[in-house]
């Protein structure tokens, strides 16, 4: 292409170029007066598929007509229900179908993670989280360590950023292990950090952690849907996810769990429910518990069908576009146009905290307005004003998410040529 980057028509040409283009016609944009919104904000709420409204109406329907025999004889029926999801779930996150189960929320799904894989003793109390984590996760790993009666002041340990914009290298988590590694009875690591936008190489912190003697856990929140995972291979022993952001799976999402195959018959203490009990005997109603084997026998409760019905048409979509591995190609084009046109045009007023390398991000930039926070905060609100939706985070952040399902390099050029026009 010969056109300047900065140009419409190469943002143009590029649009026209996506395999992808045809997914954002599935989907509801905000609109802003007569057009769509430039809505970059999927890292936080991904935005409505159209099939969404049909498939929880066929529910209700089904409801309204058969009452109970839904169960098995709706279009859907609700008995298997989860089972339907089984097979694009671990396909989204690279597992086997047993190590993965949707249910409950992320936090809820972290605390049932910990119970059975938080195993404190009194050489070993400690748990590793990286400094700044988000604040859901740090408030269940300190409510874990005290209710285990140990202390966080001692056994919470922060991992400092040792890079320039925050984030933190490979050797930083190499040397935190072997300087505290013998006392670390946990490491929960993002795949991608919600802050910085940094993405972690995680088989080889899952590697540098066991070795250690560490179990090691992964939050996803911000990886899944957003990079291809493999996470059988990476071998962590467990992780969690939501499904409203890059999963688009509608607000309060019934949320993800992996629990690696070495786990599926563990006899590791767990809080049980009857959803969790061998399926084959679930209904024999007996006191015992006997866990079915793999991460489904985590589930307490009966699934919420209208919760779990949009999760259904959603990973339908990520399917039919053919996976992550063509989204994420789509993806590095969106995230390598918006980072390059920022340089280009914006430098010295934009500064980007998320690391360059492709391998150490996902979609989202993490931009910094020079100038404070007073300043950040008025560009926030110019760009509101104008439809072009991102998200801020204190003190002086703006994340901005380009999804390959719903955005397009057009959007960026708008967003950038905003804030070249801003003063
Ligand atoms: C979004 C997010 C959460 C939210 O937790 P919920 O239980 O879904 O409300 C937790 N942790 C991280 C890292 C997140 O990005």
């Amino acid at each position: 292409m010969t056109h300047p980057i900065e140009s419409e028509a190469h943002a143009l040409a590029l649009d026209a170029a996506d395999p992808l283009h045809g997914f954002r016609a599935e989907f509801h944009i905000p609109r802003h007066g007569d057009e769509d919104q430039r809505y970059f904000c999927g890292n936080s709420l991904g935005l409505q598929p159209r099939a969404v409204r049909a498939a929880l109406l066929q529910e209700l329907d089904d409801w309204a007509a058969l009452g109970v025999e839904a169960h098995f004889r709706g279009r859907h029926p609700w008995m298997p229900y989860h089972a339907e999801l089984r097979a694009p779930l671990a396909e989204l996150v690279g597992a086997e179908p047993g190590e993965v189960v949707a249910m409950n929320s992320l936090t809820a799904n972290l605390h049932l993670m910990m119970v059975s894989f938080y195993r404190p003793t009194s050489d070993r109390p400690a748990i590793l989280i990286e400094a700044g984590a988000f604040p859901s996760d740090r408030h269940a790993v300190e409510s874990q360590i005290r209710f285990h009666g140990f202390d966080p002041a001692r056994d919470l340990i922060e991992l400092q950023p040792d890079e320039p914009n925050g984030t933190i290298s490979l050797a930083a988590i190499e040397r935190a292990l072997a300087e505290h590694g013998q006392r670390i009875a946990l490491v929960l690591w993002p795949g991608v950090q919600y802050r910085s936008g940094q993405a972690f190489d995680l088989r080889e912190i899952a590697r540098l952690a066991h070795a250690k003697g560490c179990v090691v856990g992964f939050d996803l929140a911000h990886a899944a849907g957003n990079l291809p995972l493999a996470l059988h291979e990476a071998g962590a022993d467990f992780a969690v996810w939501c499904h409203y952001k890059y999963c688009n799976a509608g607000p309060g999402a019934v949320a993800g769990c992996f629990v690696h195959a070495r786990h599926a018959r563990t006899d590791r203490p767990r809080f049980a429910g009857w959803w969790g009990h061998d399926q084959t005997t679930r209904f024999r109603m007996e006191p015992e518990f006997v866990p079915t084997p793999g991460a489904e026998g985590w589930q307490l409760s009966n699934p919420p069908i209208l919760a779990l019905a949009p999760l259904r048409v959603s990973l339908e979509i990520f399917q039919r576009a053919g996976g992550m591995p063509a989204l994420r190609r789509k993806s590095e084009s969106l995230t390598g146009y918006l980072e390059a046109l920022v340089r280009a045009r914006l430098a010295g007023r934009i500064e980007i905290l998320t690391p360059a390398e492709p391998a150490r991000r996902g979609c989202q930039l993490s931009l910094r307005v020079q100038g404070g926070r007073e300043r950040g905060r008025a560009l926030f609100e110019y760009l509101e004003a104008r439809g072009i939706i991102g998200d801020w985070r204190e003190p002086d952040v703006i994340r901005i998410s380009p999804v390959p399902l719903y955005n397009r390099h057009s959007d960026i050029l708008a967003l950038v040529r905003a804030i070249e026009a801003w003063h």
